[in-house]
């Protein structure tokens, strides 16, 4: 399999490089060359979910210098469970959040915790991870990448705007972990991240590379849960599942729309958006246009100019096309909150805020003739990530799972700096910190 730039179709590369140089030299983004076409026959005898996703994976990984890596990475991606469970009439929920940080981008970050880790095995420096963070994928980047060989990662996260439970999770790490915390906005850390690639200094010292959600290898292994979801409804039920994706930068939707075009059993697919309206203004009027970013109680959700549409273009290149292929539709804080509040009354489920997006989209089908299908509602947090907002809805404290209580309790305060390149580099290049 190679690996195609969104921008330039003759620029192909394997998925190594892919891998590891995360954005195409071009600014494109990097896609599958081709999908395997799977039928259900060539799952038999995966029984757990890492040999589902083993056996999906074998053709990403066809040719490249990881394919004998393909069982280990497999393996280390679900050190956990990822339970599908049946809530309600033809309603299920997939809970993506059992991993060390409780949110779904914990599969991809471990997968390329491992995959990179692995690819720099006889490296004689370490490969250095920068990672700046509004909150959920530093946690899981640090959390995947800590204590692995060859990989170190400094993750740069803006002091005082992220909730006290997240910057618990983002300062629970040592070793080759290291977490900054910058005077400023988001911003200015994603704007250290791109002057640190661009600095000789930093070049002559470190190897940099990105674990963003731009990388091919976050949308890789996240197929798999929606090829593993999608075998389950097929088995019990002789149909195809129909998938509702709480959406913002559209990587865990694009994920969806992959496993579909590999044979797996997916019927539709619904993207359940916040108050930020750049796919339902697309679907709608067929202008792209990205948009100011509005702020909503799904904070992770918060995208005025979601990267991946650069790749879901890609595969749907007119606006008719992709409303064939997918739907989105918008849900308000109001409508969220409401969700929140009836969730245990209705399907017994304490929702985040974001996995109240679906909840929110399932209860609208239910007045039309498309409730007669298989529904998969996709739980990207635990509700326990977001008290400050969960807690005064249901009325109740909410359980904080075990692994999230782990990590917290290892919190300890990050260094501080002003959002200079100079106050990082002090801090950063200043040290060598060892890999195991
Ligand atoms: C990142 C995130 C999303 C949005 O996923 P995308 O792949 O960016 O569309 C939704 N919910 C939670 C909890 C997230 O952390």
């Amino acid at each position: 399999m190679q690996y195609v730039s969104t921008r330039t179709s003759e620029h192909r590369v394997p998925l190594s490089t892919a891998l590891q140089q995360g954005l195409a030299p071009d600014g494109g983004l990097y896609v599958p060359a081709s999908f395997p076409e799977f039928s259900m026959g060539d799952f038999d005898g995966c029984e757990t979910p890492t040999a589902v996703a083993e056996r999906m994976l074998v053709p990403f990984f066809a040719g490249d210098e990881l394919e004998a890596e393909l069982p280990g990475i497999a393996h280390d991606m679900y050190g956990f469970s990822i339970p599908l469970r049946q809530i309600g009439d033809r309603t299920r929920v997939l809970e993506l959040f059992h991993g060390p940080t409780a949110a779904f981008k914990d599969v991809g970050a471990r997968f390329l915790a491992s995959s990179l880790s692995r690819l720099n095995r006889t490296a004689k420096t370490p490969l250095t991870i920068l990672v700046a963070t509004s909150g959920d994928t530093g946690a899981a980047v640090a959390a995947a990448f800590w204590k692995k060989p060859n990989v170190e990662v400094v993750v740069l996260y803006p002091k005082g705007r992220v909730s006290s439970r997240q910057e618990k999770q983002l300062t629970g790490w040592d070793r080759n972990v290291q977490t900054v915390a910058v005077r400023g906005v988001f911003d200015d850390c994603q704007r250290l991240v791109k002057q640190a690639f661009q600095n000789n200094t930093w070049h002559d010292r470190k190897r940099l590379s990105s674990a963003n959600s731009i990388n091919i290898g976050r949308l890789l292994p996240q197929m798999t849960y929606y090829a593993i979801a999608s075998l389950q409804v097929w088995r019990e039920t002789g149909e195809p599942a129909h998938f509702i994706v709480p959406s913002g930068n559209l990587g865990n939707a694009l994920a969806c729309i992959y496993a579909r075009e590999s044979g797996l059993p997916i019927g539709d697919v619904i993207l359940a958006t916040n108050a930020n309206r750049p796919v339902t203004s697309y679907l709608d009027n067929g202008e792209w246009e990205p948009m100011e970013t509005v702020e909503t109680l799904a904070t992770a959700m918060d995208v005025g100019n979601p990267s991946n549409m650069e790749r879901l273009r890609d595969l749907y290149p007119t606006v008719g096309q992709l409303g064939e292929a997918i739907s989105a539709v918008r849900v308000t804080d109001e409508a969220i909150q409401a969700q929140i509040r009836r969730g245990e009354e209705k399907w017994g489920e304490v929702w985040c805020p974001h996995t109240a997006t679906a909840a929110e989209v399932r209860d609208r089908l239910d007045t039309n003739a498309t409730a007669a299908k298989s529904w998969v509602m996709v739980a990207t947090a635990h509700p326990a990530k977001f008290e400050d907002i969960v807690e005064p809805l249901v009325g109740h404290e909410v359980h904080v799972p075990d692994a999230l209580e782990q990590v917290m309790k290892r919190a300890h305060p990050a260094p501080e700096i002003p959002p200079s390149l100079d106050a990082l580099g002090e801090i950063v290049l200043g040290v060598d910190t060892p890999a195991e």
